[in-house]
């Protein structure tokens, strides 16, 4: 048994560094980002580069039929429920250097000094690397850990196209090709606590220049694609009073919307990101139009409360046309577990590492896990809050600074 802290002073800075460059290298865009999507080949050869830092280590690999990959540091008792920590290693088409791989490359440091050190912890240990978070080629994300925790059913993954019409069930199949040496695992098995780092990709840690955040949780998010049905007419020979223009009541009900879900906090977040027209002609009436809607909020109260007033405004402005709400994702607020939030906060303050508790604007793979086990997030600062973007940037010391708490938090979990 190693005593505390004997973790978080080996942690070595340089070698964390160095391998942030070095997986960054695999799918590499000339803006100093990545472009790193899941099951693509670029991230296959980011996911060989893990396999040939575990290897030394002794680490034991393993897929599971999603695709999420395991590294399995022994424990005394192997009979016992692992402590898994990660995140994920795939991109956006514009990403950046951190999002994701921080999660990943401070559980393997962890796993490096606890190799150094000798510590054989009671638990076995599971890094992991979720397979495609960020659902820019297969949408939506979080695809591995929605599998792993069965919130989705395996086929209905299978069976998502990207854009060019290429099934992500044969990309699974390819990627199992491609690794034969990696034994494939059963899909889910039990775990006694889930510890997710990663960069907080908002601007609170970085303003306080504060290294650690405890997260409290993850915003609930619902989102919805509305349908405003007219009928197409002639722009010239159509008068006003005959017309059921369907875009002009989707205007109508966004310019509202946007008027009417607003907090004096500036908490709730209201997004219309796409909006389709159809005939989409310029001398036509439209008459059909959808748009979506994204709409978060950390308490389910307040949340719930904006979702019934988008049905009422879309259903009191669509005449003279007809409209349709149809919703979704609806995904609630969570509070991650209140045992595993303390032994972080603890943790960094035994190590005298400041740290504040936030509650976590996006949503990560731990929204999934928190439905297997007790699950926390530890936020490092990035720059600016910058993230999805290639310009992310975080400090050395910060990422250290994380990596140190979840070793320690680690250990202290696997020993239990
Ligand atoms: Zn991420």
């Amino acid at each position: 048994v190693t005593h505390f802290g004997a973790l978080a002073e080996r942690i070595n800075s340089t070698r964390l560094w160095d391998r942030h460059e070095q997986l960054a290298t695999f799918g590499a865009t000339s803006r100093g980002g990545v472009n790193r999507q899941a099951l693509s080949n670029e991230e296959f050869a980011a996911r060989r580069q893990l396999l040939t830092w575990a290897e030394p280590l002794g680490l034991t690999p393993t897929h599971d039929p999603a695709g999420n990959l395991f590294f399995r540091y022994p424990g005394r008792n192997s009979d016992l429920a692992p402590v898994l920590c990660g995140s994920h290693i795939d991109s956006q088409p514009t990403g950046g250097k951190y999002d994701g791989v921080s999660g990943v490359l401070a559980a393997l440091e962890a796993a490096e000094v606890m190799r150094e050190t000798g510590l054989v912890p009671e638990r076995p240990i599971e890094i992991v690397a979720w397979m495609n978070e960020e659902g820019s080629r297969f949408a939506p994300g979080m695809m591995g850990s929605e599998a792993f925790a069965r919130v989705r059913p395996l086929d209905a993954i299978r069976a998502v196209r990207d854009a060019n019409g290429v099934m992500a069930g044969d990309e699974l199949d390819r990627l199992f090709t491609v690794f034969p040496e990696i034994p494939v695992r059963p899909l889910g098995f039990a775990a006694a606590a889930f510890v997710e780092l990663h960069i907080e990709q908002g601007p609170v840690l970085d303003a306080a220049r504060i290294p650690i955040g405890v997260v409290s949780g993850i915003q609930g998010k619902k989102t919805y694609k509305i349908s405003v049905f007219g009928e197409e007419a002639h722009a010239g020979t159509t008068p006003r009073s005959a017309r059921r223009d369907a875009l002009r009541a989707a205007a109508a009900m966004i310019d509202t919307l946007h008027r009417e879900i607003v907090d004096a906090d500036d908490v709730v977040r209201f997004t219309v990101g796409r909006v389709n027209v159809e005939p989409n002609a310029p001398s036509v009436v439209p008459a059909k139009v959808s748009f979506s809607v994204d709409l978060r909020h950390p308490e389910g109260e307040m949340l719930d409360g904006f979702a019934l007033q988008l049905e009422r405004v879309c259903t009191e402005l669509a005449a003279p046309c007809t409209a349709d709400v149809e919703r979704l994702v609806d995904a609630p607020p969570l509070t991650f577990a209140s045992e595993l939030r303390d032994l972080i906060r603890e943790t960094a303050d035994r190590l005298a590492l400041q740290a504040i508790d936030l509650p976590s604007a996006a949503g990560h793979d731990a929204r999934n896990l928190n439905t297997v086990c007790p699950t926390a997030m530890i936020f490092v600062p990035c720059k600016d809050g910058i993230s999805h973007n290639e310009a992310e940037s975080v400090l050395a010391t910060d990422l250290v600074a994380g990596t140190k708490v979840l070793a320690e938090v680690t250990a202290q979990l696997a020993s239990r």
